[in-house]
């Protein structure tokens, strides 16, 4: 199927990516310029007597692992609970677990890629003037909020073109109007030229008999999942690279714990939203992997660059603090208008007060439980 081909080919652009965000490392060994603040920006011994190499390798080794087997946990818990009746798409536990997974993901680009970002492109390592002069952070967040907006609807016109071309001249005349009440802020997307290309769904989905507004929203779920994975991605490979080029002790220790809980909680919010994007298992299965990888592959990345890469250098700050602004906007634009607005603007919920209190409670918890996770990791 040529959706399928379509999505290996995004998940092979997101991994290019993050090798293209690595490459930098690598090009640029030189130390910051030695000035005042050379001490703390070039020093990797300044950490005095928490400096240990074998011991923070040691500590590196054993958090591989872990690291990968709760991640692993993480985004796969949501996705066994397909297993379980009261968590069938239908039911409104499915909703709640939906919008606390939504929370999870709002307050990892809040809490911990956007504070991320300013500490790095405000780092007293960085020259002051273009960085002290100008908020860059919230700058190139804008502009990926604003970018993820055009992807989004640039990719839902491809899906739609796409299917039109596949899918026989079906009947459909009646299929836009029957599409638009039910679903909130998004139709409008596909409404416009909606007669003939909703109704091409047919040929496509898996459902032959499902309703064409769920095929609909179906396809958008599938871009929101590949999108938010590659933000998401951005902030695990950021924070293994974090741990696996640092050589303190006293920093990795507390870190090593704090981080399978992070990837745990993670986990379980893009785990939601693989769930309903209703993927195959291959393509599942390419998801868990990607998002589980993706920490140890950092801390690899930071362990072989131990020699090359400090935290500190002002590339490595400019390209984190640069990476992190784009995610920051990315996760902003996917939690609030993708996830929340879709949800809570939609008919589910539009229909019960009880329901919308129960999921809002739902994202405070996700976004709370992440919040406190940002004082570690
Ligand atoms: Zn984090």
């Amino acid at each position: 199927m040529s959706s399928r081909t379509q999505q290996h080919a995004l998940l092979h652009l997101a991994v290019l990516v993050l090798f293209a965000a690595a490459a930098p490392f690598l090009a640029n060994a030189q130390p910051a310029a030695p000035d005042q603040t050379a001490a703390v920006c070039t020093d990797p011994a300044a950490d005095g007597a928490c400096h240990n190499v074998p011991k923070a390798l040691r500590l590196k080794l054993i958090a591989i692992p872990t690291i990968l087997v709760s991640s692993v946990i993480g985004v796969c818990l949501p996705l066994f609970s397909r297993s379980v009746p009261a968590l069938r798409p239908d039911r409104n536990l499915f909703v709640i677990v939906k919008a606390f997974a939504s929370g999870v993901i709002l307050a990892t680009g809040y809490m911990h890629v956007l504070p991320d970002s300013f500490n790095n492109l405000t780092s007293p390592c960085l020259p002051p003037k273009p960085w002290g002069d100008f908020s860059f952070t919230a700058f190139v967040a804008m502009l990926a909020a604003l970018s993820t907006l055009m992807v989004d609807s640039l990719m839902l016109t491809f899906y739609n073109r796409r299917a039109k071309q596949g899918g026989a001249s079906a009947s459909g005349a009646a299929v836009a109007d029957h599409e638009s009440p039910a679903h909130g802020h998004w139709h409008g997307h596909g409404h416009g030229h909606g007669d003939i290309v909703v109704a091409a769904e047919n040929a496509d989905v898996a459902k032959p008999d499902g309703d064409e507004a769920s095929k609909v929203q179906l396809r958008r779920n599938r871009v929101v999942v590949q999108v938010l994975e590659m933000g998401i991605v951005v902030h695990s490979v950021v924070i293994g690279l974090g741990m696996g080029a640092s050589q303190s002790v006293c920093t990795i220790r507390p870190l090593v714990a704090a981080m399978c809980f992070h990837q745990l909680f993670e986990g379980m919010g893009l785990g939601g939203c693989i769930l309903q994007a209703e993927y195959g298992a291959r393509m599942n299965s390419a998801l868990v992997f990607f998002f589980s990888t993706t920490t140890p592959f950092g801390i690899a990345l930071g362990l072989a660059l131990t020699k090359v890469y400090r935290e500190n250098s002002p590339t490595a700050l400019i390209v984190v603090g640069l990476l992190n602004a784009a995610s920051a906007g990315l996760l902003h634009y996917m939690a609030l208008v993708e996830l929340l607005a879709a949800d809570f603007m939609g008919p589910k919920l539009q229909g019960s007060v009880k329901l919308q209190l129960l999921s809002f409670l739902a994202v405070l918890l996700g976004a709370g439980g992440m919040s406190v996770m940002a004082k570690w990791a």
